[in-house]
């Protein structure tokens, strides 16, 4: 049985994290694209690696949320697909998952 207070309490650090992570990225994204050509392809291949940053803190946002509305009804800690219990190890190294590592791999 997955400890549900602990786990609320790791993903709830870990929203505030990835939301001022991405609050950074989004901040970078804002500055204005330097004059010069030469500098502004640089920032430009920057701010694509920034999005694809700013795309995968997002998703994991959404992940985080999805997993602390799985503690609030109880269904934490179980897996969505077989209804296994997700292993202590995989929830503390991912708070946010939802299916169990034989799920997730096959
Ligand atoms: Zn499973």
């Amino acid at each position: 049985m997955a400890d549900l207070a602990k786990a609320k309490t790791l993903l709830e650090a870990q929203l505030a994290e990835l939301k001022a992570r991405l609050e950074r990225i989004e901040t970078d994204l804002a500055e204005p694209m330097d004059a010069d050509s030469s500098e502004r392809a640089v920032q430009m291949e920057d701010d694509e690696s920034l999005e694809g940053q700013a795309a995968v803190i997002e998703a994991r946002i959404g992940a985080t949320q999805r997993a602390l509305f799985r503690v609030e009804d109880g269904s934490y800690g179980t897996c969505m697909e077989c209804g296994d219990e997700i292993s202590a190890g995989r929830l503390e190294a991912r708070p946010e998952s939802v299916l169990c590592i034989s799920c997730k791999q096959g």
